[in-house]
């Protein structure tokens, strides 16, 4: 098997062989054809996330060792199961919910492996997608696409994902309440095409990039803001008042500002993104008005099948994606690390790797 790894932390991926691995037990062997590129992958690459003022957040203190694959929106088909495995055929075509806990806590046996203490994700604390096979530990993590274009797939384990959970942390959502995102890049535009795909419309897409901004209203934003030239006051203007919520893809001092001149009482906050940084709010107001500001990550397997079956349904209009060779791999990080990407970029993992 071939795969692209990183010895190193904030060096590039190399290109490694090794021996492909025979599942055993509950196992089973995927051979991938296709892996998403997430901005979490710049971040694994580098190292560290940045919690500003200097501060950083490693990947080595959490416990986290070279080598790895990155890589954790892997779709592909199953090449060989372990003796244990029942119900899953060779050449099935499977997306992998990559969030695998520990197998052993509350939190694991309730199926909420993203909430288990000690998560080991692909791509992060074991084997990711980038390449050619992929063991996984048990058919539990499979979703399964069928009907779904693969490259399109792929992103949902973790941008989809991502999105639905922090959107239905927003609960109950009424149809008229104002819903702003915040960064429209891979997320913002996932999570625009999931609050359409739930039926909900009001929705103003907030980015500093017009390209952006209208890629955004392609995924159904029903109004735009450019936060570059347009200040928060912008945003209660076009709702007619004060927000319900905001979903922050951005993750910095200056979105997580946003909240308290735009939110109503009981508004929701929720931060999906990673950018950075230490936020300077006014506490009293978060009690007086009631914001509830809530961190959000990734999600458990079920509402993996429940967005899947969503987009089987015909209620998610899945975001474009630029599809590239297994061999751009490092450079789509580059892109992604200068913001040269609109949308989402997978890479296609032929036969010939
Ligand atoms: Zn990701
Ligand atoms: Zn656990």
């Amino acid at each position: 098997m071939k795969s692209y790894d990183l010895l190193n932390w904030a060096t590039p991926l190399r290109v490694c062989t090794r021996e492909t691995p025979t599942p055993k037990g509950t196992e089973v062997l995927l051979k991938l054809t296709h892996c998403g590129v997430c901005h979490t992958d710049v971040h694994v690459r580098e190292g560290h996330y940045d919690l500003g003022d200097g501060k950083k957040l490693t990947f080595a203190d959490r416990g986290y060792t070279l080598p790895i694959t990155p890589g954790h929106e892997p779709v592909g088909e199953v090449a060989a199961v372990g003796d244990a495995v029942r119900d899953i055929g060779v050449g099935q075509r499977y997306l992998v919910n990559p969030w695998i806990g520990c197998g052993n806590c509350v939190r694991c046996e309730a199926g909420d492996d993203n909430l288990c203490m000690h998560m080991s994700a692909v791509g992060f604390g074991r084997w990711g997608g980038f390449s050619t096979h992929l063991l996984i530990r048990h058919p539990k993590y499979l979703v399964n696409i069928d009907g779904i274009p693969p490259d399109k797939a792929a992103p949902l384990s973790c941008s989809g994902l991502t999105t639905y959970s922090a959107i239905k942390k927003l609960s109950p959502l009424d149809p008229d309440d104002w819903v702003a995102v915040i960064g429209c890049g891979g997320l913002g535009t996932m999570a625009i095409a999931v609050l359409r795909g739930l039926g909900h419309k009001n929705i103003i897409a907030c980015d500093l990039d017009d390209r952006k901004l209208e890629s955004a209203r392609a995924s159904g934003a029903l109004e735009t803001c450019n936060l570059g030239q347009k200040g928060p006051e912008e945003l209660t203007l076009i709702a007619g008042g004060p927000l319900y919520a905001m979903l922050d893809f951005v993750g910095s001092p200056a979105t997580l500002a946003l909240a308290i001149p735009t939110l109503r009482k009981g508004g929701r906050f929720v931060v999906c993104g990673l950018l950075g940084g230490t936020a300077n709010i006014p506490i009293p107001l978060i009690a007086v008005r009631e914001i509830a500001i809530q961190g959000s990550i990734v999600g458990n397997t079920r509402d993996l099948v429940a967005l899947v079956d969503l987009v089987k349904q015909g209620r998610i209009k899945l975001p474009e994606v630029e599809r590239r060779s297994f061999a751009m791999v490092d450079q789509s990080l580059d892109d992604l690390a200068a913001g040269r990407i609109v949308g989402r970029v997978v890479v296609e993992i032929d036969g010939r790797e």
